[in-house]
């Protein structure tokens, strides 16, 4: 099975081996301009990002991403401990749905 790079803005799409190492991404994303990449163009920090709200910001940003799948099915295989990769969060190897703000959880629902 191959992955497909999407085709934007007249750079040529082109179709990359299933098994996809940090390289593979990094070449990739070589043949896209950087304008087009999110966390070449944005503050790379945001991509591990301590804030929930930055996280979040991360991933909608990599939503437009001409590497999106790419990088997504590249982190999914090397499980990567954490960050946003491909607009998903992850930690430990997994895709998480959300981060959890720092400090304990409240133990009482508070009333609006
Ligand atoms: S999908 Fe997100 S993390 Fe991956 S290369 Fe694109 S902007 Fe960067």
């Amino acid at each position: 099975m191959t992955i497909t790079v999407l085709d934007r803005e007249g750079v040529a799409a082109e179709e990359i081996p299933q098994a996809i190492s940090l390289g593979q991404l990094h070449d990739a994303a070589d043949q896209v301009n950087d304008e087009l990449l999110p966390c070449r163009v944005n503050n790379s920090d945001l991509w591990f990002a301590e804030s929930p709200q930055d996280v979040e910001f991360a991933k909608a940003l990599c939503k437009d991403c001409p590497v999106q799948a790419l990088c997504l099915d590249g982190a999914l295989e090397r499980r990567e401990p954490w960050g946003v990769w491909g607009g998903e969060l992850f930690l430990q190897g997994v895709v998480i749905p959300r981060k959890r703000p720092r400090g304990r959880p409240r133990k009482n629902e508070v009333a609006a």
